[in-house]
């Protein structure tokens, strides 16, 4: 069992054994569930632990039940509360990933709207290596899904039958991961990532009608790269052109930031982990760590009293 002992359903903090729904539920027999990864960080020297962007990941969850229809969408207070009572139950102290599901509950039919419920936990996890390491990734055969038929932009849990065999086909062949391509063959996103690649020292990344999700840590990554005094492009890009670029790294609440270092077995730039990509780490993990003081409304303290 990764995650931590303590988790919340619908508001109430449950031992992690008692946290159960039925098995006919809307979100099991129809995957009508829409949920957030989200990260804290524990700073040792102000002996407090960050939520980071929590706000932002709330109000896309709410984008999400409201997409999907359901009959309640939660207040940002409530899902707060619930979350951060359950780090608090855990006597969390550590990085940690937290996860959230709003999800169709009940056992009724397809176009059934509710009872909606809630369930948050966490799971204990330092950087991963890629962070360091950098990651090989490829193309595969599977499309991303477009707007039209599934809204890339809402963290809905059917999405991700698409991005699972994305993922599971690039790792059979031996890859880290993958790049999904739009329908119409432009650069997408990873299976949990936002791409971006440094052309001439600015920054490119597929536009948000890319068939993307609208990621809270690309939006992170865009605001410190501009504050960094590079120039941001958010456009189309073509597969072919990220075999062009000086430097590629993919990012995510969960990945962080992680050099991209091939794509379909061909080097992207020298092969290494390169010096913006870097430049951006650093800059990344001051600011989630709170090491900086430039972006305090990004940082929720989970143990600051009052
Ligand atoms: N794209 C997909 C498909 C994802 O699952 C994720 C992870 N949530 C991201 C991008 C990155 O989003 P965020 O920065 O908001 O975590």
């Amino acid at each position: 069992m990764p995650t931590s002992p303590f988790m919340s359903l619908n508001g109430r903090v449950v031992p992690y054994d008692q946290c159960n729904i039925h098995a006919f539920s809307g979100v099991v027999k129809y995957g009508a569930g829409v949920f957030e990864g989200l990260r804290a960080y524990w700073n040792a020297e102000r002996e407090e632990l960050f939520v980071f962007r929590l706000h932002e990941h709330l109000e896309r969850l709410r984008f999400g039940m409201k997409v999907l229809r359901f009959d309640t969408v939660f207040e940002a207070d409530f899902m707060a509360k619930s979350l951060l009572d359950m780090i608090r139950a855990n006597n969390l102290r550590e990085n940690v990933h937290l996860r959230m599901i709003a999800f169709l509950d009940g056992d009724d039919e397809l176009s059934s709207t509710g009872p909606v419920g809630l369930v948050c936990g966490a799971v204990p996890r330092p950087a991963s290596k890629a962070v360091q390491d950098g990651v090989h990734i490829a193309i595969g055969t599977y499309g991303r899904l477009s707007d039209n038929v599934l809204p890339p932009r809402v963290k809905s849990t059917a999405n991700y039958v698409n991005n699972r065999a994305a993922e599971l086909e690039a790792k059979r062949n031996g890859y880290n991961g993958v790049l999904m391509l739009t329908g119409q063959g432009k650069v997408s996103e990873g299976s949990g990532a936002c791409f971006f690649m440094v052309r001439n020292g600015a920054l490119h990344t597929p536009d948000v009608a890319s068939d993307i999700l609208e990621s809270i840590t690309r939006d992170t990554v865009i605001r410190l790269a501009r504050a960094m005094g590079m120039e941001v492009h958010e456009r189309t890009i073509d597969r072919h052109e990220v075999y062009a670029a000086d430097e590629a790294f993919w990012c995510g609440s969960g990945y962080e930031v992680q050099p991209v270092l091939s794509l379909d077995r061909l080097a992207i730039g020298s092969g290494a982990p390169g010096a913006i990509t870097r430049a951006l780490q650093k800059d990344y993990f001051a600011t989630v760590e709170g090491r900086t003081n430039e972006h305090p409304d990004w940082l929720t303290p989970v143990w600051a009293k009052g």
